[in-house]
């Protein structure tokens, strides 16, 4: 393993090869080839064993991509610390990322790092109904509930959100579930007596798809899995789709966060995990703001109900939860899905620099305003316009013919 250092887009590996003293070769990674130079002067005119291992070494940490290590004219530095970036070396490795203020940086030439979100290609789906809640007296008896249960995203535990019925017994004077007892499963025979609404037979039936669906899916632990988890997204969303409207009608919701629900195979839901659930009917619109730094743009989500601006969001699996109300609201679409998952791991903040804006309009930008709406906020300026290029880089109309 070498020793690695950064300095100015430029890493400086020490690699020691045997009988000899150790070499320093230079590397630097530009979008279409690699810069290296050796201090032992690469005699025969050729890549040098040091270059070679170094590179070698380098490239094998990140599982043989260099993209990692690409941060084109990112080096600006504010007095003596870099602006945009956060370098960490630790002897044998560098691992560079975007200051958190920043998000996510574009690339020029390439684009955002961690992950790449081209595809805006899907129709809005079904709009939903809503429902009026119809709260009937159930004191003193077992009634059914249901526990929406979910996880966080990106874990190999991670899992897709699911119904789960179970058989509650309310308190003596309240409609209050006070004990909570099985969940309702397909393979156990329901011991209670209880008499399902035509609302429940069918809720209950959404369930049994859902959860035979999700546990197809398995642990986001390797590659398959990851794209079945894909795939299942959309008939998910359409399964949820039918499945709240119909859960206005019922009285007991609850939701709780779970670690790998479905592998634990539990048989009631613990009381301490649950919270109750609220679940908006209405659709939340994503759009976008541009805002300009001057010499940098940020970039950001800006989430509304029909009733108001979601300020503060949690994103998990197929829901954005409002945190000021904790309230649920379900994604419209697999595109929508996508996006909002991708731009949670950037802490919803794309950046990309002035100087990089025509590449970042058009490997990103315009393809992403063509779906959603984006406004643009001028460098010391609170008004809001459309966003469009020649906001951002005013064209000269006398300079077009070249
Ligand atoms: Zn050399």
């Amino acid at each position: 393993m070498p020793l690695v250092k950064y300095d100015k887009d430029v890493f400086i590996l020490s690699v020691a090869v045997a009988n000899d003293q150790p070499h320093q070769v230079f590397v630097q990674i530009k979008r279409h080839e690699i810069q290296v130079a050796c201090d032992c002067r690469m005699p025969e005119n050729s890549l040098c064993q040091h270059a070679y291992g170094g590179i070698f070494e380098l490239m094998h940490y990140t599982d043989m991509k260099l993209e990692d290590y690409y941060w084109p004219e990112l080096h600006d530095q504010n007095k003596k610390e870099l602006k945009y970036l956060q370098v960490d070396t630790d002897g044998h490795h560098v691992n560079i990322f975007p200051k958190p203020i920043y998000g996510n940086i574009f690339k020029v030439g390439w684009g955002f790092s961690l992950d790449h979100y081209h595809q805006f290609d899907t129709a809005m789906l079904h709009k939903q109904e809503t429902g009026t809640g119809n709260e009937i007296d159930a004191r003193n008896k077992l009634v059914v509930a249901y526990n929406v249960l979910y996880t966080e995203l990106g874990l190999w535990c991670s899992q897709l959100p699911i119904l789960m019925p179970f058989i509650g017994k309310t308190g003596k004077h309240s409609n209050h579930i006070v004990s909570f007892s099985q969940y309702l499963r397909k393979d156990k025979e329901i011991i209670n007596d209880i008499v399902f609404t035509e609302n429940q037979h069918a809720l209950n039936e959404i369930r049994y798809e859902m959860f035979t669906l999700v546990n197809a899916v398995g642990r986001q632990d390797n590659k398959a899995n990851i794209a079945r988890w894909l795939q299942t997204v959309p008939v998910l969303i359409k399964l949820w789709q039918k499945a709240i409207p119909m859960l206005f009608y019922e009285a007991h919701l609850y939701s709780s966060q779970g670690y790998g629900h479905l592998g634990c195979r539990s048989n009631k839901p613990v009381k301490s995990h649950l919270s109750d659930w609220q679940i908006s009917g209405d659709r939340f619109s994503i759009s976008f703001s541009l805002k300009d730094h001057n010499d940098h743009l940020i970039l950001e989500p800006v989430i509304k109900s029909s009733a108001k601006h979601i300020a503060h969001f949690r994103k998990v699996p197929l829901f954005l939860i409002d945190t000021d109300d904790r309230t649920f609201y379900l994604v419209q679409s697999e595109q929508d899905e996508a996006l909002l998952n991708w731009l949670k791991i950037s802490g919803n903040k794309l950046t990309a620099l002035k100087e990089h804006f025509l590449d970042f309009h058009e490997r990103f930008l315009d393809r992403l305003s063509e779906y959603y709406a984006v406004s643009y906020q001028h460098f010391n300026s609170r008004k809001k316009v459309v966003y469009r290029l020649n906001e951002v880089i005013p064209q000269n109309n006398k300079n077009n013919g070249k």
